[in-house]
């Protein structure tokens, strides 16, 4: 049988722990980038059908199961984008430093991660550098309004005890902190310079440039 036969024929959605060939066709990159810009804030995005949807999350993550974070749904990013650190020069849309905070792989739970996305439920299982396990993303009042929630599993934790943006404050590609960034760092985002580093950095998957 084929890898996609097999896929067409298999419900994800009862599937817990998707495991070898049949997780990696529903792998897709996972950034969050630490923004100060006007305010601080933390945004999560997921690879979907070659953009990388987006959220601004203004408290950060948080692996309290009890604890739903406000997550505004925003404009979709170019996947190239989701690999920068560095400086959006001031009066430029997102202007502010910039700082790869968590990378890594999401995993839909559902069959159809685009037709969940459009009916506001995302359920996912990540594998990043800060963030593990289940989560999901959940839809209410408007299409801007979203809650990042963690699920119950192993790596979930009470926020009295673990707060994973003041235990883990720094960037996964640099190790610098955002003041190191908005110092030290020449890097200035543009797409081309990106696309370089997409090249360079990233076994991940084989892109095209247009
Ligand atoms: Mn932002």
């Amino acid at each position: 049988m084929t890898l996609k036969k097999y896929i067409n024929k298999k419900d994800f959605a009862k599937i817990p722990e998707p495991q070898g060939t049949l997780s990696q066709a529903h792998e897709h990159l996972f950034v969050i980038q630490k923004h100060a810009a006007s305010h601080l804030h933390y945004d999560f995005r997921l690879e979907l059908n070659g953009v990388l949807l987006s959220w601004t999350i203004p408290k950060g993550p948080c692996f309290d199961p009890s604890i739903k974070r406000l997550a505004l749904h925003v404009e979709d990013h170019p996947v190239a984008y989701g690999f920068f650190e560095g400086i959006i020069p001031k009066g430029e849309y997102g202007g502010g430093t910039v700082m790869l905070w968590d990378k890594g792989i999401w995993h839909s739970l559902d069959s159809n991660p685009t037709k969940a996305y459009q009916a506001g439920h995302l359920r996912f299982k990540l594998e990043a550098e800060k963030l593990q396990g289940r989560w999901d993303l959940l839809r209410f009042k408007d299409e801007k309004h979203w809650f990042l929630i963690k699920n119950k599993d192993e790596f979930a934790q009470p926020f009295d005890h673990y707060d994973v943006t003041v235990a883990k404050p720094d960037s996964v590609l640099s190790q610098h902190s955002i003041a190191e960034i908005a110092a030290h760092h020449q890097q200035v985002w543009s797409e081309e310079d990106a696309l370089k580093a997409i090249s360079h950095k990233t076994g991940l998957r084989n892109r095209t440039k247009k």
